[in-house]
C-alpha cells in the first residue's frame, strides 16, 4: 500500500499490461494503469470480505435497484482503501495530478439523478458499516444520455460509457442464470398425484453477471454491486442456425441483448413500454435465483422455513417489484412449496421503498401485455390479489369501493396492474424517504394499506456518503475540518456538529472563507470552459442542479432572475449584491414542458450576459450534461442552494443534502427533506419561502394567479417581459404554453402564488451575503448540521428496522484483520 509499491506498479501496468512506451505520455492509458494498481489492491480485501460472510454464515440484504448512479471511482476507491494521498505522492513525480487523469475516467451513468445516486451512497454505507449487501442491478451498455445545448436547447447524445473499456468489473460467467420470458403455463401432476405448474415455449434469455467492488472506508472490506447483462442462449441461436435461417437467429441475438442495452432516461418512470417491464424482470428474476442459489449453497441445501431469517430483499421504489411474483414462483414451481408457506416467506423478505407521490410516476403495466410477457407471474399475481381481497373484505365487509380501491388490478381500459399495490402487499415493510413524505403518504396514496397495516409503513430520511460528498470532493475543506474537530466525521458525521463552537472564531472563518473562494473559482473555470461566461468570485453562487421538472421549479427561479434582469435595466441597483445563477440538468426527452424551460433558461442567459448593464451584476448559466462528477465541482463551491419544489410534490431531494455538506445556505420550500435541514440548521440558517404542502392542497378550490401578477408591479413586469418576447429575437419562439401555465388557475405547481416571497427572501440572501461574516457563520453552522444527513445515518436505520443484520467479525487468524479492528480512520 506504499508509495513505492504503487509507484512500481503504476509504470508495470503501463508497460506490461497495456503495453505502451514509458517515455511517451498518454493520459488514458496513464488512468488505466492507476485504476489497475489500485484496483489489484482492492483484489485480496474483496474476496477475504465474501469469505468472511460466506462462512459466518450472516444473514444479508439485497438492494434492487434498476439504477445505481456511480460516477468515476478511482479517487473515491483510493480515498475509501487510504490510497489518495500516495497516488497524489506518486502522480507528483511524473508531474500529473489526481484530478487531470481522472478526469478521463467515464462516470459510470446508470442511473437518472436522485433515486440512483441514492443506491450509489447506500452502497458505499452498508461497505464502510461492513454490513453483508450486494447491490443488484442491470449493466445498460448505454447509460444516462450525455446531454449536448445546441442553440440553446437540449440534444441527446447516446453514452458508450463502456468503449474504452471498464477497469471497474469482473465478468462471472460461471453464475450466468436463465431468464424465461413468454410461452405458456402447463400444469402437470407429479408420481404423488399433485399439481404443479410449468412454463413451457419460454423465450429465454441468460443473465450474465459482472461483479463492481464497494469498497468500505477504510474498514478492509469490499462489497459487492452485481449487474446484470442480457444475452442470448445458445441453443436458441442453433435452432434457427439448423433451419438455415442465419439473419434470424442473428436478430434473436439482438433482441435478448436488447434488454440491457439502453437506460430509460425518464426519472419519473416509463409506463406501458414493454422493453422496461422485461428490463425489470430481469432484474428482478436473475437476481432472486441468484441469491436463492448462493443461499441453499451456504445453507447446505437450505431449510426454506430460515430463508427470511438469512435474507431481506430492499427494492428501490417500485422498479424491481415483480420479484414479490417472482419469489413466489421460485419458490412453489422450483423448489415445491405450497403457497402459503411460500407466501409466508416471502413477505417476511421482501422491503418496499417508495420514491414518489406524483400519480404519473406511479407504474402500471396492462395486463395484456403481462399476460404475453410473464403469464405464470399474472397468474401468480391474480391469486395474490385474490386472497388480499378476501382479508380487505373480512376487514371491510361490504366495502366494494374499498376493495376497487386496494386491488392489484386497475379495472379501465386497458386493465392494468398497479406494481405499487403488488409492492405493498408482498413488502413487510414499506418506507418513504423523508418525514413529510411519509406522511403524505400514509394520509394519501397509502392510507387504505396504512388502516389495514399500521404499523407497516415507517419513515427513513435520505442521506448522502460524506466521503465522496466532502472528503473525496472538497479536499480543502476537509483539511480544515480535520484540523479543527479530528478526521472522526468521515465515519461518525454527527461529530461535524463540533464545527457549531468554531462559527464565532474569525480566524477560522477567515480561512472557511479562503477554501470557499478557492472552490469558487475551480466552479467558475468549469463554467468559463463550458458556457464561456465568466463568474466574478465576489458574487453571490446561486446555484440550482437536478433533473428538470416543472414540480423543482426551475422557472420560478428564472423569474427571479427576469426579476433582478428588469431591476437592472430599470435603474434599481442599490444595494444590489452581484450574483451568478448556475441551472443545470438534464429533461426526460420526451418532456417537452421540460425541454422547453432549457431553452427558456439559455435564451434569458444570452440576453443577461450579453448586456453590458448586467456585466457587474448579474449572470445566468445553463450548465450542460450535469451528472456526478460535475456536482463533485459544484458543490463545493456553491453560495446557496436551491430548493425550491411546490411543497408536497419532492420525496426528499439529496442533492439538498450535498450542498449544505459542503456549506451552502439553502433557500427552499417545506418540502421532503427540506423540513428536516430546516429543523437541523435552525430557521436563522435557512431561508424559508413558500405556501406549506397544506396550503398547495388548499389553493385547488380557489387560486387567481392572474390577480397576483396584476397586482404585483414586480411580477407583472416580469411577464411581461417574457411574454413580449423580450428574449426572444423572434416572436414565434416565445414559449407561450410554459407562461401560461404560470397563468393558470390550475397551474399544479403554483408559481406565482410563490412568486413574492421568493422574491422578497431572495433579497434577505443578498443582505445576509453582503456581510460576509455573518454569510460564512451561516455556512459553517450549515456544514455543522449535515450529520444527520449522511446515508451512514440511513443505513443504519433501514438495518435497525428492516434489515437487521449484524457485521460478521473478522477471523482472528485473518490476514486483513489488524485493518478492521483498529478501524484506523485516523489517517
Ligand atoms: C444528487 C444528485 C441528484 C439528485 O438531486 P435532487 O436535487 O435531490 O433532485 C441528481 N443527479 C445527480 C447527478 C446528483 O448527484
Amino acid at each position: 500500500m506504499d508509495e513505492d509499491g504503487l509507484a512500481r506498479d503504476l509504470c508495470r501496468h503501463y508497460v506490461q499490461t497495456l503495453g505502451r512506451d514509458e517515455l511517451h505520455f498518454s493520459r488514458s492509458h496513464c488512468y488505466q494503469a492507476l485504476a489497475l494498481a489500485v484496483r489489484d489492491r482492492l483484489m485480496e480485501r474483496w474476496r477475504e470480505t465474501e469469505r468472511r460472510y460466506r462462512t459466518s454464515g450472516s444473514k444479508r440484504a439485497y438492494y434492487l435497484s434498476m439504477e445505481f448512479l456511480l460516477g468515476r471511482a478511482l479517487s473515491n476507491c483510493s480515498l475509501n482503501l487510504g490510497l489518495k494521498g500516495a497516488l497524489t505522492t506518486v502522480l507528483m513525480r511524473h508531474g500529473q495530478t489526481l484530478e487531470d487523469i481522472e478526469s478521463v475516467e467515464h462516470d459510470a451513468g446508470l442511473g437518472n439523478g436522485g433515486l440512483g445516486r441514492l443506491a450509489a451512497c447506500f452502497l458505499d454505507s452498508c461497505a464502510t458499516l461492513g454490513l453483508p449487501v450486494t447491490g443488484y442491478g442491470i449493466r445498460y451498455e448505454y447509460g444516462m444520455f450525455r446531454q449536448e445545448i445546441e442553440s440553446g436547447e437540449q440534444v441527446e447524445e447516446p453514452d458508450h460509457w463502456l468503449q474504452d473499456g471498464n477497469i471497474w468489473e469482473i465478468e462471472r460467467p460461471e453464475y450466468t442464470r436463465r431468464i424465461r420470458f413468454g410461452g405458456r403455463v402447463d400444469t402437470f401432476s407429479d408420481a404423488h398425484g399433485r399439481l404443479h405448474k410449468r412454463l413451457v415455449d419460454t423465450r429465454d434469455v441468460l443473465a450474465i453477471p459482472y461483479d463492481v467492488p464497494i469498497p468500505g472506508y477504510r474498514n478492509d472490506t469490499v462489497n459487492t454491486l452485481r449487474l446484470w447483462k442480457a444475452a442470448a442462449t445458445n441453443e436458441f441461436q442453433l435452432g434457427e442456425f439448423n433451419a438455415g435461417r442465419y439473419p434470424e437467429s442473428v436478430a434473436s441475438k439482438n433482441e435478448a441483448e436488447h434488454i440491457s442495452m439502453v437506460l430509460y432516461p425518464n426519472d419519473a418512470s416509463e409506463n406501458g413500454k414493454e422493453l422496461r417491464l422485461r428490463q425489470q424482470y430481469f432484474l428482478a428474476s436473475a437476481s432472486l435465483q441468484d441469491a436463492l442459489e448462493r443461499w441453499r449453497h451456504e445453507h447446505g441445501g437450505g431449510d426454506f422455513a430460515r430463508f427470511p431469517d438469512d435474507n431481506c430483499f430492499q427494492m428501490n421504489d417500485t422498479h424491481p417489484s415483480c420479484a414479490v411474483a417472482e419469489l413466489m414462483r421460485l419458490l412453489i414451481d422450483e423448489h415445491g412449496l405450497e403457497w402459503d408457506d411460500a407466501w409466508k416467506l416471502t413477505t417476511r423478505s421482501l422491503a418496499y421503498t417508495n420514491h414518489t407521490l406524483l400519480p404519473e410516476a406511479l407504474e402500471r403495466w396492462p395486463v395484456t401485455m403481462f399476460a404475453r410477457l410473464l403469464p405464470r407471474l399474472l397468474e401468480i399475481i391474480e391469486t395474490i390479489n385474490g386472497r388480499f381481497l378476501e382479508q380487505v373484505s373480512a376487514r371491510w365487509p361490504g366495502d366494494l369501493e374499498r376493495q376497487r380501491r386496494l386491488s392489484i388490478f386497475e379495472d379501465g381500459d386497458p386493465p392494468q396492474v398497479r406494481m405499487a399495490h403488488l409492492a405493498v402487499v408482498g413488502s413487510f415493510s414499506v418506507n418513504g424517504v423523508a418525514a413529510l413524505h411519509t406522511t403524505l403518504l400514509r394520509q394519501g396514496l397509502f392510507k387504505d394499506f396504512s388502516e389495514l397495516w399500521p404499523t407497516r409503513i415507517n419513515n427513513k430520511t435520505n442521506g448522502v456518503t460524506v466521503r465522496r460528498w466532502l472528503a473525496n470532493c472538497n479536499a480543502p475543506l476537509s483539511r480544515l475540518i480535520d484540523d479543527s474537530i479530528g478526521p472522526g466525521w468521515r465515519t461518525d458525521a454527527d461529530k461535524l456538529r463540533d464545527l457549531k463552537g468554531l462559527a464565532d472564531d474569525a480566524s477560522f472563518g477567515r480561512r472557511w472563507r479562503d477554501i470557499k473562494q478557492q472552490n469558487k473559482r475551480k466552479l467558475a473555470a468549469l463554467v468559463a470552459t463550458e458556457c464561456g461566461v465568466e463568474f466574478p468570485l465576489h458574487a453571490l453562487f446561486d446555484v440550482q442542479v437536478k433533473r428538470i421538472h416543472e414540480y423543482k421549479r426551475q422557472l420560478l427561479n428564472l423569474l427571479h432572475v427576469v426579476h433582478l434582469y428588469d431591476r437592472i435595466k430599470r435603474g434599481d441597483t442599490d444595494g444590489m449584491v452581484p450574483r451568478c445563477v448556475l441551472i443545470g440538468g438534464k429533461a426526460a426527452p420526451g418532456y417537452v414542458a421540460a425541454k422547453q424551460i432549457i431553452a427558456l433558461i439559455n435564451a434569458v442567459a444570452d440576453v443577461v450576459n450579453r448586456d453590458a448593464d448586467a456585466a457587474g451584476l448579474l449572470k445566468l448559466v445553463f450548465l450542460p450534461n450535469y451528472r456526478v462528477s460535475s456536482m463533485e465541482t459544484i458543490c463545493p463551491g456553491a453560495d446557496l442552494s436551491e430548493q425550491i419544489s411546490t411543497a408536497g410534490k419532492e420525496a426528499s431531494g439529496t442533492g439538498n443534502m450535498k450542498l449544505m455538506l459542503n456549506g451552502a445556505v439553502t433557500i427552499g420550500t417545506l418540502d421532503g427533506a427540506n423540513i428536516e435541514i430546516l429543523e437541523e440548521v435552525g430557521e436563522e440558517n435557512f431561508f424559508l419561502f413558500g405556501l406549506t404542502a397544506e396550503q398547495v392542497l388548499a389553493t385547488q378550490n380557489d387560486y387567481e394567479p392572474n390577480g397576483l401578477i396584476e397586482s404585483d408591479n414586480d411580477f407583472r413586469q416580469v411577464m411581461r417581459l417574457l411574454e413580449a418576447g423580450h428574449f426572444h429575437p423572434d416572436q414565434n419562439l416565445v414559449p407561450n404554453a410554459l407562461l401560461q401555465g404560470i397563468r393558470s388557475p390550475t397551474d399544479p405547481w403554483v408559481t406565482a402564488a410563490d412568486f413574492r416571497s421568493y422574491v422578497d427572501t431572495q433579497h434577505a440572501v443578498a443582505k445576509a451575503f453582503v456581510d460576509q461574516e455573518r454569510w460564512t457563520r451561516m455556512s459553517i453552522l450549515n456544514t455543522a448540521a449535515a450529520g444527520r444527513f449522511a446515508s451512514d445515518r440511513t443505513i443504519a436505520e433501514y438495518n435497525a428496522q428492516i434489515w437487521r443484520l449484524t457485521p460478521p467479525a473478522f477471523p482472528v487468524d485473518s490476514t486483513l484483520a489488524t485493518g478492521a479492528a483498529n478501524a484506523d480512520i485516523m489517517k
